[in-house]
């Protein structure tokens, strides 16, 4: 049973220090360290098991622990100070979107996603899509946006990775106490608490709003896990693209259909709705059937619905867009169309696809039919995007494919380690956070002397170092074996990151393709490289646990053995670790597979150069001198040719470029200073261009304005 803040048992707190509890509920805190700290320095071995929980925090502190912080001077500053930022940030007018729409006053965006990043403590993500809409979400709150968010909760959460002896993945499911998140029942005008009500096949399903708030944002979140629902139907919700197609319909349509009428419950009004990814689509449907109730024609409801609904598309895998049955479709919808006035087959019409094994319902498509307004992910994603649908555009060219490109950005405040923001604070001016879209500004990057950002680097390196050993030690411990092999990872050399979901496309193992050549330049004794890997494969995907389980094996084998591991769980906390401790970070997808990437960017901001393949982002963003390209922009027929060219190619990049750079050209203080200057372009082209400020500023002007003003 979930309870409401006020019931729940928290130890008493000092009035003093009161405000922690407000504070701890919105999760502004998520991309504030210095709002953290409260909570880790009331107890820091608490605040790492409760893993970085403001609310656990609250609820397991010892009463003594918190009577001495309000006692504390050096603590109470450091509150005073957090609540005054805080004070301000939630009461300005003065946002970006203010000063850019003054007049947009009726303007309210509502966004849907089926997985929200926003931190490691609130395990609804699985990977980028998830990251990319919690930050989304922040920079919205950051930026003044009439923004509204909606998602599930997922109760059981995605899943947490664990790898048993001989390295294979098994996922382990921990049930989500409500009373541990900062979930609040979302009420309605009335002080109501909201329950959604969704017709599924003989049955109706319920589910209960929760808000979670976030800096100046509602994020709105349904979970099915209520009564009267039946056992079947409270798991709906549980986990995270768990289930069969069967689940994953019910899903979708509680979170399109039942996301509408949440928001009317609560009084919105959205003039524009925003669909990340196909699996809210079925929203569109809700949108149309509420205008034919009111007597429209179905085809006039759509004219209409379509001018407000945007559609951002993120694969060009076609397995990712989610494609149903039309025997399926038909079972859960065979009540809904006779509702927006059409026929069975009219009703298919509207999203058919013809594939391989049959016709489909195809969410893309009814995602694309139904709104205006279309993006992918990067410029040549938004290309592959247009070559991808334009079966839907008859008689246009693949370039007239009404597919827009908006490439992605990360937000940057929740990226950036705090030792690097300290040097942004000190070296790019006060307002630097006011401006982080702007290139010129970013050029200050440059000032930072070399021995001052080098230093911070090989400091941040030192911390993954340690995060990494005690990671491993956990592991260990938990197999109830010693260490086989230790020690691992060596301080002061070269270290390359890799870790991202573990679908095959993206290759995690192409830089084993030649051992010997590899051990070769591992071991090199004046240059040593180590590697550090992470990532989840998804837990039906077979393949992506194979190359993860080859990973793990050959990080025992000697040659590799020390310099290189495997961290389990990558989730955000292991990302920010990794994508800020290493020295290179590594992209080496199938191209044209990988629509964007954002870890590359996470890195960059925090002056870890890539070496990547030329995809998703990176073509924008290489300009020769930040950082390195694996291969060129070509396309190959021969899947085992691209893997060995490629494979190829990273190993000359790492003898002859990367190597080389980062061990030669000493200066007397020990500083490589062809390398930091590497690390400085990185940082000064990439940090503005694939800030979420400039993304979400053109989702702004080029999507969500005209949308709201249709
Ligand atoms: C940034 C991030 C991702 C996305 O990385 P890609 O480059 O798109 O693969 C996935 N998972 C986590 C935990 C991340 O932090």
């Amino acid at each position: 049973m979930v309870r409401l803040e006020s019931e729940i048992l928290f130890t008493p707190i000092p009035q003093r220090i009161a405000r922690l509890r407000e504070l701890a509920y919105n999760l502004w805190w998520a991309w504030h360290p210095e709002a953290q700290d409260l909570y880790r320095e009331l107890d820091p071995d608490l605040w790492e098991l409760d893993y970085h929980n403001p609310v656990d925090v609250l609820r397991d502190v010892r009463q003594t622990k918190l009577e001495e912080a309000a006692l504390n001077p050096a603590y109470l500053k450091k509150f005073d100070a957090v609540l005054r930022d805080f004070d301000a940030y939630m009461g300005t007018q003065q946002t970006w979107f203010n000063q850019h729409f003054p007049q947009a006053t009726q303007a309210q965006i509502a966004y849907f996603s089926a997985e929200f990043g926003i931190h490691e403590s609130l395990p609804i993500y699985s990977g980028g899509l998830g990251i990319l809409s919690g930050d989304h979400v922040k920079e919205a709150s950051d930026m003044g946006l009439p923004f509204v968010a909606v998602g599930f909760i997922y109760p059981q959460g995605y899943f947490r990775q664990r790898l048993d002896h001989s390295g294979w993945q098994f996922a382990e499911y921990n049930k989500l106490n409500f009373a541990d998140v900062p979930a609040i029942p979302a009420l309605d005008p009335d002080g109501r608490e909201v329950v959604i009500e969704v017709e599924l096949p003989g049955r109706t399903i319920y589910a209960k709003v929760y808000k979670f708030q976030v800096g100046r944002v509602s994020l709105l979140l349904m979970d099915t896990d209520i009564h009267p629902n039946s056992p079947q139907d409270r798991e709906l919700s549980a986990r995270l693209y768990g289930g069969d197609q069967e689940m994953r319909v019910s899903q979708e349509l509680v979170l399109g259909i039942g996301g509408v009428r949440a928001l009317r419950r609560l009084g919105y009004k959205p003039n524009v709705w925003h669909m990340n990814e196909g699996h809210s689509a079925f929203l569109v449907l809700e949108l149309c059937r509420e205008l034919v109730v009111e007597g429209k024609s179905f085809a006039d409801a759509m004219a209409q619905v379509k001018k407000h609904c945007v559609f951002t598309t993120h694969t060009p895998v076609p397995a990712g867009n989610d494609a149903f049955p039309l025997s399926l479709i038909e079972k859960f919808f065979w009540n809904y169309w006779p509702q927006l006035n059409l026929t069975r087959d009219e009703f298919m019409a509207i999203a058919l696809q013809d594939q391989s094994w049959g016709p489909t319902f195809a969410m893309t498509a009814l995602a694309l039919r139904l709104s205006d307004y279309h993006n992918g992910v990067s410029q040549l994603h938004g290309h592959v995007a247009r070559g991808m649908w334009q079966w839907l555009y008859p008689g246009k060219s693949q370039d007239e494919v009404p597919i827009v490109g908006i490439t992605n950005g990360v937000h940057s405040a929740s990226w950036l380690a705090p030792s690097i923001r300290q040097l942004f604070n000190s070296y790019l001016g006060k307002n630097w956070e006011d401006n982080l879209d702007d290139a010129e500004m970013w050029k200050k990057v440059y000032q930072i002397p070399d021995e001052v950002l080098w230093n911070t680097r090989q400091a941040l390196k030192k911390d993954l170092i340690e995060f990494s050993r005690s990671r491993l030690i956990q592991y260990y411990r938990r197999l109830g074996q010693p260490a086989t092999v230790w020690p691992v990872l060596e301080e002061g050399i070269l270290t390359i990151g890799f870790a991202r979901r573990f679908a095959t496309y993206k290759r995690a193992t192409l830089i084993f393709k030649d051992l010997e050549r590899l051990k070769a330049i591992l071991n090199n004794p004046s240059r040593p490289v180590q590697i550090i890997f992470a990532g989840k494969a998804h837990p039906k995907d077979d393949p992506g646990k194979h190359f993860i389980q080859h990973v793990y094996q050959l990080a025992m084998q000697p040659g590799l053995a020390g310099r290189i591991i495997f961290l389990e769980e990558y989730d955000m906390a292991v990302g920010r670790a990794l994508t800020q401790g290493v020295d290179v970070w590594l992209n080496n997808p199938r191209r044209p597979h990988e629509a964007s990437g954002t870890s590359g960017m996470k890195a960059s901001l925090n002056g870890a150069p890539n070496c990547s393949i030329l995809d998703g982002w990176w073509p924008e963003a290489f300009n020769g001198k930040n950082g390195w390209a694996i291969g060129d922009e070509r396309e190959y027929s021969n899947q085992d040719q691209q893997d060995w060219d490629d494979a190829q190619s990273l190993y000359h990049i790492l003898e002859h470029e990367i190597a080389p750079r980062f061990y030669e050209n000493r200066n007397e203080a020990g500083v490589p200073v062809a390398w930091v200057q590497t690390c400085k372009e990185a940082m000064a082209t990439c940090a503005p261009q694939f800030s979420f400020r400039r993304m979400l500023a053109e989702y702004v002007q080029r999507l969500y304005m005209p949308a709201a003003q249709s």
